[in-house]
């Protein structure tokens, strides 16, 4: 057995990791850990850490759900993956046959991939070939600022987060952001995105939003509002609507679809994170038969969407998501995390109390506290994360924004321990 300082060197010895300085781990060493069970995961120090923000936003149902634990390894014992090309799997069909049931209605047609970026490049790419199947060219895409899509070059180039896209702007596809209704009032928010779709006519393929929350962009949020006069706009001037409910899906807003609260129905809505529960890696964009049908024709003509993923549609991970999908079902989860909703709320309003603190948001099990007044070097944010981690709670905060994402079997005591952590943390700053 590794003990954590053998595990530690050999890690950085060998290891390139995600969205980091490398450097940083000089003097902050990461946490080799044990094991997770429900909201905690616990290293090897006997130290337990409130998993706050559900693993970057995939977990749902806790580490090692013993239901998810269970359906994965029934799968284990008759199908682990199989080509998804000319080949099928009843976990894929039950998976896709239960999704097209819970969207928007209207998406009819299911297009698995393994990651939420690839989500992104497809619904990209369909929209685009969309027009290119009918003798049209349209090569721009709009998006939002301050959003964010996910790293591969077509996400990153419709995502607006300057810290991972700016060094890449050479090489990026053609994309315009228009005004976020999260950083400027709707109107003129949609005043904005009416602008360049006039500028831009005939030219658009798609707009990517994230629907109530732009998460990445330091949980940024909206009305519905806003949503449901864009799919007005964007039919008005025949631009398609992406849905990157990558981040907010699977009940993260309080239903199981932010779009919901909008009655909208998108041209593509891409799933992934919270899909398999945050066991295993998935996604999918769904899209209406009126799109499919202009790929639909004999193979010659041309028109076929051939994009592909080795993983696709995998069988382990789509048990996964069935399993999620049960777990919903079966413990009302959507009901009952309204409870929880607003006990979120009771807890952060209290930050209010604190001088720096210059707003607090919610939108359903997404709570965000902004802080002000600090400048960017002092990296506030590590410091409220190393704060907490010794407090036994994993914060991330984005900058100066602390927010809280707990996965949904989070009990009233561990909301309280989260939050009071972070009060602290902030207060000694
Ligand atoms: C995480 C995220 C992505 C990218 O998903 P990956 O699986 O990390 O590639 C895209 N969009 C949103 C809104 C996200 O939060």
């Amino acid at each position: 057995m590794l003990t954590n300082k053998m595990m530690r060197e050999r890690d950085l010895a060998k290891i390139w990791h995600p969205c980091s300085q490398m450097k940083d781990y000089e003097t902050l060493p990461f946490i080799p850990i044990k094991s997770g069970k429900g909201v905690y995961l616990q290293d090897f120090d006997n130290n337990t850490y409130l998993d706050a923000i559900s693993s970057w936003w995939v977990n749902l149902f806790g580490h090692a759900n013993p239901y998810i634990n269970e359906k994965i390894k029934e799968q284990l014992e008759t199908l682990e993956h199989v080509i998804f090309a000319g080949f099928t799997h009843e976990s894929a069909i039950l998976l896709a046959e239960r999704l097209v049931k819970l969207a928007p209605e209207g998406l009819d047609k299911v297009f698995f991939a393994d990651n939420g970026s690839s989500a992104i490049e497809i619904a990209l790419k369909m929209s685009f070939q969309y027009y290119k199947n009918q003798g049209e060219v349209r090569d721009i895409f709009i998006s939002l600022e301050n959003s964010y899509h996910g790293e591969t070059m077509g996400a990153l180039a419709v995502g607006d987060v300057a810290l991972y896209k700016e060094i890449y702007n050479e090489i990026l596809i053609k994309t315009v952001q228009a005004k976020s209704p999260a950083l400027v009032d709707e109107d003129e928010a949609l005043h904005s995105m009416e602008e360049l779709f006039k500028t831009y006519q005939n030219k658009i393929s798609a707009v990517v939003i994230e629907p109530l929350v732009q998460c990445a962009g330091s949980m940024a949020m909206y009305d519905a509002s806003y949503i449901t006069r864009l799919k007005a706009l964007c039919e008005r001037y025949g631009v398609f609507l992406i849905a990157d409910e990558i981040a907010v899906g699977f009940g993260r807003t309080g239903t199981m679809f932010a779009c919901e609260q909008a009655d909208v129905t998108p041209d593509f809505l891409c799933l992934s994170k919270g899909i398999t529960g945050g066991y295993l890696p998935l996604s999918c964009v769904l899209t209406s038969d009126k799109i499919y049908s202009a790929f639909y024709c004999d193979y010659s003509e041309g028109k076929s969407f051939l994009d592909s993923h080795s993983y696709t549609g995998n069988a382990l991970a789509c048990a996964a998501a069935n399993a999620t999908l049960d777990l919903f079902e079966k413990e009302h989860i959507i009901e009952n995390n309204s409870v929880k909703i607003d006990l979120l709320n009771a807890l952060t309003q209290r930050f209010y109390e604190l001088p720096n603190v210059k707003e607090v948001r919610q939108k359903g099990m997404i709570a965000a506290v902004e802080l002000d007044g600090f400048a960017p070097e002092k990296r506030i944010g590590l410091e409220i994360y190393k704060y907490a981690l010794k407090h036994e709670v994993l914060l991330r905060p984005l900058g100066n924004v602390v927010y809280f994402m707990p996965p949904f079997v989070i009990s009233d005591t561990q909301m309280q321990k989260m939050t009071d952590v972070a009060y602290d943390a902030i207060k000694r700053l």
